[in-house]
């Protein structure tokens, strides 16, 4: 009896995307890849093009040339385009702004179909998990900075993504705050399921968090391998010099 092992397809793969502004390409030939239930980080300085790649997996932005494909299956090219909310994409950009009319409940249980019991269920066992149940009834300003990036989180996973886009989630809170709601962050994100491509200006963040790194430079990636690896063997001049910020 022959058994054929073939490596499931990633969870999230971006074939050679290009965008150009007024006739420069921002983000250039960009292929990226997460396995399912890895973190993957694109990581670079800033203007490198890391949020337009973002935006452009997200569907709010069109990439000019290039593909998406989920599990395998495409879900957008420049002719054919699966609505970014069939995607089981969740979304977490910088300004993780809550709804401020919303309680921090139904902010949570925004995005979910079904009854409205089965949306408190869920948006209620969610905030159980971050430690925000007793805010369920009260509106997000009443929230401090690093409760309110939790209820964020708990609302873009509420509708359970396959993958999660990140676009610099930690960079509005306090230093002390930041390595304990990274921890927490990944902790959750592991427990869901949800496979997450996080992107970052800072090597320390990606080092802590990745578990494959996408050095991006000027529109383009230039180096791709786990954290460990691109630190200790960066591709080039720029590369050693970028990493050199980490102490
Ligand atoms: P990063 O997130 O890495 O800081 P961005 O993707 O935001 O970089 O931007 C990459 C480059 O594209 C920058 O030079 C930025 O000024 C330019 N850019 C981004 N969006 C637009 C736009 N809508 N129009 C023109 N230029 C843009
Ligand atoms: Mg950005």
């Amino acid at each position: 009896m022959s058994v054929t092992h073939q490596r499931p397809p990633p969870r999230l793969e971006i074939r050679d995307f290009t965008r150009r502004f007024d006739g420069k390409a921002v983000v250039d030939n960009v292929c990226l890849s997460i396995e399912p239930g890895h973190v993957t980080c694109l990581l670079g300085p800033s203007g490198c093009g890391k949020s337009t790649t973002l935006r452009m997996i997200a569907g709010v932005e069109m990439q000019d040339s290039g593909s998406i494909y989920v599990d395998g299956a495409l879900v957008c090219d420049t002719v054919f385009r699966v609505p970014p909310e069939r995607r089981s994409i969740g979304l977490m950009f910088q300004d993780f702004a809550l709804f401020p009319h919303l309680t921090v409940g139904k902010n949570v249980a925004f995005g979910l179909t079904g009854s409205g019991a089965d949306k408190k269920v869920r948006a209620k066992a969610l905030l159980d998990r971050v430690g925000l149940a007793h805010y369920i009834d009260e509106f997000p300003h009443h929230l401090s900075g690093g409760e309110q990036q939790r209820v964020a989180l708990a609302r873009a996973l509420a509708p359970k993504p396959k993958i999660m886009l990140m676009d610099e989630p930690f960079s509005g809170l306090d230093n002390r705050l930041r390595d304990g709601i990274r921890d927490e962050t990944l902790d959750l994100l592991k427990e869901e399921g949800a496979s997450v491509l996080l992107v970052t200006h800072e090597p320390e963040e990606a080092m802590r968090m990745a578990d494959e790194i996408a050095l991006m430079r000027e529109g383009r990636i230039v180096q791709r391998g786990a954290p460990y690896n691109i630190f200790n063997a960066p591709a080039d001049k720029e590369a050693v010099a970028f990493f050199s910020d980490i102490n």
